[in-house]
């Protein structure tokens, strides 16, 4: 058995750690590239959302280079996100690949699936090796959540550009190297002393920007055109409400995030009171949680055709005016380009600046 899944942000980390633990075969698609969105794209129907494509075009090159197994994440509520595995398994079942989909719903009501499907990919390995394993993955990618979130911040006051970048990517690898529990904690630590070591510019109340949106669209850099790293670079202080750990945590407790569910269904409540489906609500919620906070402008990243987030993207404009905090919302597919986004964010950066400036000398 060859396990394989598509990339979203640092998964790679706690995915490798736990069929490493549990001495499970796996092979890891190629990173992401234009390739890959062309074969997703070339495989999909036309108005699949996006990141259905590019997740099928990483288990197509997953797949070439020789998995056998597609482990795909599952969602509930009312968005396509549920039929993901299966429309996978169907496109890819009539391009004549030969593989089992099997799908992990991190929901409570749906433990016994959950049970199954790891049973069936644990092959015969004790139950307690398997929860040892779960543990040290999730440590690993709790400390890397930590980890990207102090790059995030630290970002815009790189004296070189690609500084803090580097470090992060350096710092990806040694958690993934971590071969024991116990080593954990002093790796974060070093990861983080090492982000901190970056020589840095004296930056005094620089513009602050938060991202909201699809989930894996806000997680996954190659398909988002590397939203964070270019405002970065713009010099903005970066915060953004999705994270790994928090999203595939069922309380809805988000410790990294640092707001309960709660509390942005709550924020949303005035423009959203049900559900839409993904993130759609926090999308709301969040904008006016960082208006509350101070923040200057609000990226909204959504993939073409993604539903909950065009209803968001229908009611930010009144959420904007109310809370007054301006707000860009950016649908990314398969036609989107990095040149065409930077000139859009530099000029969102531009207005959150001077919109900053304003406010000060108001005060
Ligand atoms: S949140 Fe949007 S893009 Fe993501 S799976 Fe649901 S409909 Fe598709």
């Amino acid at each position: 058995m060859k396990i394989a899944w598509p990339h979203m942000g640092s998964i790679e980390v706690a995915m490798t750690t736990i069929l490493d633990e549990l001495g499970l075969d796996y092979v890891l698609p190629p990173p992401s590239s234009n390739r890959t969105m062309q074969l997703g794209v070339k495989a999909g129907p036309e108005f699949a959302c996006f990141p259905l494509k590019t997740t099928l075009g990483n288990y197509i090159e997953a797949l070439e280079a020789g998995a056998d197994t597609l482990v795909m994440i599952a969602g509930r509520g009312p968005c396509r996100f549920g039929f993901y595995a299966e429309m996978h398994r169907r496109i890819l079942s009539e391009l004549g690949y030969e593989f089992r989909m099997v799908t992990l719903e991190f929901h409570l009501n749906d433990l016994p699936l959950m049970a199954r499907n790891i049973r069936y990919l644990k092959q015969g390995k004790p139950l307690r090796a398997v929860y040892q394993a779960l543990k040290f993955g999730l440590a690993k990618a709790v400390a890397v959540d930590h980890i990207e979130r102090q790059a995030l911040h630290q970002r815009y006051l790189d004296l070189e550009r690609g500084t803090t970048s580097a470090a992060l990517r350096k710092a990806y690898r040694k958690m993934r190297d971590v071969s024991d529990y116990a080593g954990l904690p002093g790796a974060q630590r070093e990861c983080l002393e090492m982000l901190a070591a970056v020589p840095k510019r004296e930056v005094h109340d620089p513009v602050k920007i938060g991202i909201v949106g699809e989930f894996y669209m806000v997680l996954e850099p190659f398909f988002n055109l590397d939203i964070e790293e270019q405002l970065g670079n713009m010099g903005a202080y970066v915060e953004r409400n999705i994270w790994l750990t928090d999203w595939i945590r069922p309380t809805g407790n988000n410790p990294i995030g640092g707001h309960h569910d709660r509390e942005s269904e709550a924020a949303a409540s005035p423009y959203l009171t049900h559900s839409v489906g993904g993130e759609g609500i926090h999308t709301i919620g969040y904008t006016v949680i960082y208006a509350r906070e101070g923040f200057d402008g609000v990226v909204h990243v959504l993939p073409f055709t993604c539903m909950p987030e065009t209803i968001a993207k229908a009611i930010l404009p009144v959420v904007s005016r109310d809370v007054g905090i301006p707000v860009i919302s950016l649908v990314i597919d398969e036609q989107s380009g990095k040149a065409g986004v930077e000139t859009r964010l530099e000029a969102f950066v531009d207005l959150a600046r001077s919109r900053r400036r304003h406010a000060s000398r108001q005060t």
